[in-house]
């Protein structure tokens, strides 16, 4: 197979309209945080096999548990009555490891739009067994992404992603995202963090708080385009959702397990949530693998229910798959033993120091932010207006062709560039990632 070959007619997601679509780059090889395409052009990995490929591309210590797991008992499932070695195992170390975080159990699912489903129905539940029934409704951000499935699609914000699907899930309200570079409220951060978190207080008195079920969000926004909220949002957020009895919801499908240099985003704002959305990191992409980590005080509803009807409806085939749960055992036990989280900090603020210059000397870069390993550069028509670039334009691509011929694989995402490379890069290759792209949109700009 070659790039240029004719077998480039099918395209492997075998959608109609995708195969019309430009050519994918094909990906044929991976070692540590480089990959190879078909035709052996060697890359930076800067997007991490989409914010899963955390520990690169060559984990052994991942890859041996595998390996072991399939020889000894490649599948078994979880869901009625049985189980099996590594889902405890992976369900004691993720409980242990969240344990400050106030979380007493975990779901298992098959990654991150199964966890936001079972987050959802979780919350419905729940306060269906608290004997609080019409509380149904779900609230979530303009900006924010929760997956594919119906659930997930009811609450994403980008239109992009539902439109074609619906009628979907009654009962889903969205509301403005606190994002500084682009908000009608102000240019100050602190009350831009007030003044969204009023937002929600106010849409959950508007629907009527005893119909409120929780309140989604990302911890930072990903696909969105790296939005990275106020300091104190989440720390308001988290007080108006106890104030009003409503759940909240992190999603960290792609915060969790580092990306932003805590262990999970939750701890960057330094809030709990009440259920937690995971995937990607916690088997770093090696196999597919999604969690919904619960935390005390939900799990105790469920636990204390004497009417019968907290029984598990619930529950997938591949919860827990075997191998899935082995990777993430020891996908987890490298995130602890080569301090992943900091190496995400600290090569982080690098990445973010360089890049953040991009503003002052590229004409058409209006915004660069992001936090950790995750970071967006919102390209713009008109700086001085910040008019969006419009959806005709070529430029991002080509920012990303240069790059790729340059030897870095980025992400291009409307009109923003996202890089999420892989945590355990190292400071000289970050600093290769950032050389690049700064040739890269120096020769766009040319
Ligand atoms: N939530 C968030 C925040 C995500 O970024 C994603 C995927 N990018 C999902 C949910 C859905 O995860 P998956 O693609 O594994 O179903």
């Amino acid at each position: 197979l070659k790039q240029d070959n004719a077998e480039f007619q099918w395209h492997p997601m075998a959608h109609p309209a995708a195969m019309k679509k430009s050519k994918p780059d094909i990906v044929a090889r991976g070692e540590g945080c480089w990959i190879w395409d078909v035709d052996g052009h060697k890359l930076l990995d800067g997007v991490g096999g989409l914010w899963a490929s955390n520990l690169g591309h060559s984990a052994t210590a991942v890859r041996d548990a595998i390996v072991a797991q399939l020889d000894e008992l490649p599948f078994y499932n979880t869901f009625r009555g049985t189980s099996h070695p590594r889902a405890i195992e992976l369900s004691a170390q993720l409980v242990k490891m969240m344990e400050p975080d106030g979380v007493a159990s975990v779901m298992f699912s098959s990654g991150g739009s199964d966890a936001v489903e079972t987050a959802l129905k979780l919350a419905r539940q729940y306060h269906k067994l608290r004997g609080e029934k019409d509380r149904f409704k779900f609230i979530s951000l303009r900006q924010g992404y929760h997956g594919v499935h119906f659930g997930g699609m009811s609450v994403n914000g980008n239109t992009n992603f539902r439109r074609a699907y619906e009628p979907l899930l009654p009962g889903c309200f969205h509301i403005d995202t606190p994002w500084l570079y682009r908000n009608p409220y102000t240019n100050d951060p602190l009350e831009l963090g007030e003044i969204c978190a009023e937002l929600l207080e106010r849409e959950i008195v508007f629907q009527g708080p005893d119909t409120v079920a929780a309140f989604i969000a990302e911890p930072v926004q990903g696909a969105g385009g790296v939005i990275v909220p106020p300091a104190n949002y989440w720390p308001l957020v988290r007080k108006i959702c106890d104030k009003h009895g409503v759940l909240l919801i992190a999603d960290e499908v792609v915060t969790g397990f580092g990306r932003t240099g805590h262990l999970f985003g939750t701890r960057l704002w330094g809030v709990t949530a009440d259920l937690w959305c995971l995937a990607k990191g916690i088997s770093s992409g090696y196999v597919p693998l999604g969690a919904t980590a619960i935390s005390a005080k939900v799990a105790q509803v469920f636990n204390d229910d004497k009417s019968g009807q907290a029984a598990v409806g619930h529950g997938y085939t591949y919860s827990a798959h075997p191998v899935a749960a082995a990777a993430a055992l020891a996908t987890l036990a490298q995130i602890q033993a080569l301090d992943v989280p900091g190496n995400a900090g600290r090569v982080g603020a690098v990445m973010q120091e360089r890049l953040r210059q991009l503003e002052k000397t590229c004409s058409f870069v209006g915004n660069v932010r992001g936090v950790g390993l995750m970071l967006g550069i919102e390209m713009v028509d008109d700086k001085a207006t910040r008019t969006p670039m419009p959806r005709s334009s070529d430029i991002p691509a080509r920012v990303a062709k240069e790059a790729y011929q340059r030897g870095l694989m980025v992400r291009i995402s409307g009109p923003n560039l996202i890089l999420s490379p892989p945590l355990v890069i190292s400071l000289d290759e970050v600093n290769h990632l950032c050389d690049v792209l700064e040739a890269s949109f120096a020769a766009v700009e040319a």
